[in-house]
């Protein structure tokens, strides 16, 4: 059952198209990531399933009661939704506790607020006020804020913008153990797409006002359905190829894909599957041989742009050894799974990349 429905939901602001048509269904339970480049139309699409935006066009369900569109329009405090801001919006003069209280109206049931101070781990903090607190143990309190009134749906705005790369893992994860001892069904907007395929059960990719593609993390990393929702989602190498009878070719090799395309296709490789060995191939043949041409080092893992026989580079991401240097002869192999698109007209893959870019 959906929890969470929006069918053809649209706004606009000042003629401007911000959101243009947004079909979301998110089950029982389940924790979604609405993800998008900047300026897309997620804070938009969520602002109008808390109430807090009135939809030009289309409906919101909430609990499977319509809560916006046919004439209807539920506010947001009778939406029986939790609300968790990017900026957490803790009332700076009140104590944890009675932030925590403020939730559920003028006499707080004490019981629910040490409850919800259980669950996120807060119980010993009770009487500070937030500016004593860090900020994953502010995010805290605006989670059990949002949670106490036992609300149907949480929905959480860049809820890890505001803290450092360290304590974000972190947070991510309590934050994560937190929703699913609730049981509450949850829906949080980021442009990060490491946070989103982390953290998510189902990931909504966003891109110009619309959902382009959702499903699993694995589905829409692995098996994106367009070349913008591959570029966006991560290093992609595409790879001109022929696909028939459920494979494709291309120069890196032959490959299982789904049935149903055919013909010239764009085969998707993500570094990962890239595998890397010493020395040259076996035999005579020289088309997966390559050169090391640079290297990046991260640590936990290493980029390293190898120049096959044919002139095409290709990246490969691995494990931080072995370590390989430019100029370093090696083997090149595919050992992951190889994704096929229709292939798409020049003009458009142009558009993709740039949409892609970091920093949006
Ligand atoms: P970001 O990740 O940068 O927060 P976003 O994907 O959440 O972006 P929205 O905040 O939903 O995007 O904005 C979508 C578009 O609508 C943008 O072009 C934005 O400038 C515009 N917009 C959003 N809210 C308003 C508003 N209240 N008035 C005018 N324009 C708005």
């Amino acid at each position: 059952m959906s929890v969470i429905r929006s069918e053809g939901l649209a706004k606009s602001f000042h003629g401007k198209r911000a959101v243009a048509g947004v079909d979301l269904h998110v089950e029982r339970g389940v924790v979604c990531a609405l993800l998008g480049p900047s300026g897309c139309g997620k804070t938009t699409t969520l602002r109008l399933i808390a109430g807090f935006e009135r939809p030009d066009a289309g409906r919101v369900l909430v609990g499977e009661k319509l809560v916006a569109g046919e004439g209807t329009f539920v506010p947001p405090e009778r939406r029986r939704i939790g609300m968790v801001f990017q900026d957490y919006a803790l009332f700076p003069h009140l104590t944890v506790e009675s932030n925590v209280g403020y939730a559920l109206g003028r006499s707080p049931d004490r019981t629910r607020v040490s409850e919800v101070l259980s669950l996120v781990g807060l119980e010993r903090l009770a009487g500070r006020h937030p500016h004593e607190l860090s900020g994953g143990e502010q995010q805290r309190v605006a989670l059990a804020r949002a949670l106490a009134p036992t609300p149907e749906v949480i929905l959480l705005d860049e809820p890890f913008s505001n803290l450092d790369a360290a304590l974000r893992m972190r947070v991510r994860r309590e934050m994560r153990e937190i929703l699913v001892e609730a049981g509450v069904t949850a829906l949080f907007v980021t442009h990060d797409q490491e946070e989103a395929l982390s953290l998510a059960d189902r990931v909504a990719v966003m891109r110009d006002g619309r959902v382009e593609q959702e499903g699993t993390p694995e589905e829409v990393y692995g098996r994106p359905r367009t070349r913008w929702v591959a570029d966006f989602l991560g290093d992609a190498e595409i790879v001109p190829g022929t696909a028939a009878d459920g494979a494709v070719e291309c120069e890196l090799g032959r490959f299982p894909i789904p049935k149903e395309l055919e013909g010239t296709v764009d085969v998707l490789v993500r570094p990962e599957s890239v595998a890397l060995g010493a020395g040259p191939a076996p035999g005579r043949d020289r088309s997966h041989e390559g050169v090391v041409v640079a290297r990046e080092y991260y640590g936990h893992d290493q980029l390293v742009v190898v120049k096959l026989a044919s002139g095409r580079r290709l990246r490969s991401r691995s494990m931080g050894f072995p370590i390989w240097h430019p100029g370093d002869r090696v083997r090149v192999w595919i050992e992951g799974p190889v994704n096929a698109l229709a292939a798409e007209p020049a003009a458009a893959q142009a558009t993709a990349i740039s949409a892609a870019d970091p920093g949006q």
